[in-house]
C-alpha cells in the first residue's frame, strides 16, 4: 500500500514543524511520497515564501534588480536550512535562482523556488530522493496542465520508486519553462501524483483538524466533517470553503483514490474523509457562502411563450464575455445572478444590450446579494431539508431573495441581503447541526 502525503505551507514554515513532519512521514512506512509547499507564515503578520517569490519578481520587472525582496527569501531558507542541519549549500542555488529571477519574462519560475527549495530541504532531512516536478508535472505549449502525458511520465519515473520527496505547484512544458497551477495548486500536485502511483489515499496535512462544515470566521466552533463525497467537496469548495484547492479532486476522483485531510500539528486526530460517494451519514454536510453578487431581473409578458428568449439573454451574456451562476426564472420572468467581479465596468454595455436583444418591459438591477449553499448529497428525496431550511431562515427573520435548487438536489442556494448573510449561516447552521 503506498500513501501520498502533501504537506502544506505552515506544516514547513519552521524547523519545528518540519521536524514535525518528518517525525509523520517516518511514524508509517507506506507514506513514501511526499509533496510539498512553500514556507508559509510561522506567526501572524509574517510573509508566505511564496508572496515573496512573487514580489521579487515585481521588483525585478520594475528595476532589474530584486536583491531586497529577494533578500528575505534568502533568510527564510538559510536559517531552515542552519537549524535542520542540513549540509547542502543553499548559497550557489539561491544566487543562481536570484539572477534568472532578474531576468524572468513571466512570474512562473520565481513563484516556483519556495516549493522546489522547501523539498531540496526536506529531501535532505529525510533521506529521501529529491524528484524535481519539473521533470514529471507537463504542461502544453499553450500553459494547460497535460494530465496524460504527465501521468504517463509518473507512471514510469515515480511509481518505481521507494519513496520521494517532490515540490508542488509546478511543472514544465517540453521546452523546460517552469509552469505554476493557480495559487493553492500544490494540493493538485498531491493529487496528480496519488493517481500516477495509485495511492491507497491522499493524505492532504495542514493546520486545521480537518473540513468544517461552516466558516469558523462566522459560526463559533463549527463541527469538523468525518467524512464528504467528492461531489459535496466541489459544491462546497466552488462556493467559498477552501481547506483545498478545487481542481485537487479531478486526479483522484477518476481512480476513486480517498483524500484524508490532517493536521499536522495533531497527527491523532483523523481528519476528514473525501470519498467518492456520500456515506449517508448526515443529510446536510456543510454550509458555505459568498458576498458580492448582483441579480438582474428581467421581466417581459408572456414570456414563457417566446421561443428563443433565454437563447438571446445568454447570447449577450457570451458576447460581453460574463459568467453567470445561476438563472432562476419565473412565468413571465428571468434573473441572472451574477457575481459582482465578472460586472466590473461591463453593467452598462450587458444592460444596453439585453434591452437591444429582448425587449422587456422591466430591467432591474439588484446588488449586495449573498448566496449560501446548504450542501449534502441525502438531501436528494428526502422530504422536509427545504421546509427546514427556509423555517430557520423565517425565524431569524431573513428575507430569501432567491432560491435555486439543481436536479440533483445535491444543495439548496439562497441568496439573501448581504448585511443578512452571517445571520443567515448562524440560522441554517443551529438547525442542522446544533
Ligand atoms: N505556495 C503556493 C501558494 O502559496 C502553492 C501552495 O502552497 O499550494 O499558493
Amino acid at each position: 500500500m503506498v500513501k501520498v502525503c502533501k504537506f502544506g505551507g505552515t506544516s514547513m514554515a519552521t524547523a519545528d514543524s518540519i521536524r514535525k513532519v518528518a517525525e509523520i512521514l517516518l511514524s508509517d512506512k507506506e507514506r513514501r511520497f511526499v509533496i510539498v509547499s512553500a514556507p508559509g507564515k510561522r506567526f501572524s503578520g509574517d510573509d508566505k515564501v511564496t508572496d515573496l517569490l512573487y514580489a521579487s519578481f515585481n521588483e525585478a520587472q520594475a528595476t532589474g534588480d530584486c536583491s531586497k525582496s529577494f533578500k528575505k527569501v534568502e533568510e527564510r531558507f538559510v536559517s531552515l536550512q542552519k537549524e535542520l542541519g542540513i549540509k547542502t549549500d543553499l548559497q550557489p542555488v539561491l544566487k543562481e535562482i536570484k539572477s534568472r529571477i532578474d531576468v524572468s519574462q513571466t512570474p512562473d519560475y520565481a513563484a516556483s523556488r519556495g516549493e522546489y527549495l522547501s523539498a531540496v530541504i526536506l529531501s535532505e532531512f529525510l533521506g529521501f530522493p529529491f524528484v524535481d516536478a519539473k521533470d514529471i508535472i507537463r504542461f502544453t505549449e499553450a500553459g494547460a496542465f497535460n494530465a496524460d502525458y504527465s501521468n504517463d511520465i509518473i507512471v514510469k519515473k515515480v511509481k518505481p520508486l521507494a519513496a520521494a520527496v517532490i515540490p508542488g505547484f509546478y511543472g514544465s512544458k517540453d521546452g523546460g519553462e517552469i509552469v505554476t497551477f493557480s495559487r493553492g495548486g500544490s494540493d493538485v500536485t498531491g493529487a496528480i501524483i496519488a493517481r500516477g502511483v495509485a495511492a491507497s489515499v491522499y493524505e492532504n496535512w495542514t493546520d486545521v483538524d480537518g473540513f468544517m462544515t461552516a466558516d469558523p470566521r462566522i459560526v463559533d466552533k463549527p463541527r469538523i466533517m468525518r467524512t464528504l463525497s467528492y461531489t459535496e467537496l466541489r459544491e462546497l469548495a466552488y462556493m467559498g470553503a477552501n481547506v483545498l484547492h478545487p481542481e485537487s479532486i479531478f486526479p483522484v476522483n477518476s481512480s476513486g483514490i480517498p483524500i484524508n485531510i490532517k493536521n499536522t500539528f495533531n497527527p491523532s486526530a483523523p481528519g476528514t474523509f473525501i470519498l467518492p460517494e456520500s456515506t449517508g451519514e448526515n443529510i446536510v454536510t456543510g454550509i458555505a457562502g459568498k458576498k458580492g453578487f448582483t441579480v438582474i431581473g428581467i421581466e417581459k409578458s408572456m414570456m414563457n411563450s417566446e421561443v428563443g428568449f433565454a437563447r438571446r439573454i445568454l447570447s449577450v451574456l457570451e458576447h460581453c464575455g460574463i459568467c453567470f451562476e445561476h438563472m432562476p426564472s419565473g412565468i413571465d420572468t428571468l434573473s441572472l445572478v451574477i457575481a459582482d467581479t465578472e460586472l466590473q465596468g461591463k453593467m452598462q454595455k450587458l444592460t444596453d444590450k439585453i434591452r437591444e436583444a429582448v425587449n422587456p418591459d422591466l430591467l432591474q438591477i439588484h446588488s449586495g446579494l449573498s448566496l449560501i449553499a446548504t450542501v449534502g448529497q441525502n438531501m436528494a428525496s428526502r422530504p422536509g431539508t427545504a421546509a427546514a431550511l427556509f423555517g430557520a431562515l423565517a425565524e431569524a427573520g431573513i428575507n430569501v431573495k432567491m432560491i435555486d435548487q439543481g436536479s440533483s438536489e445535491l444543495n439548496i442556494i439562497v441568496g439573501v441581503e448581504t448585511a443578512d448573510y452571517e445571520r443567515a449561516i448562524n440560522a441554517v447552521y443551529d438547525r442542522f447541526f446544533r
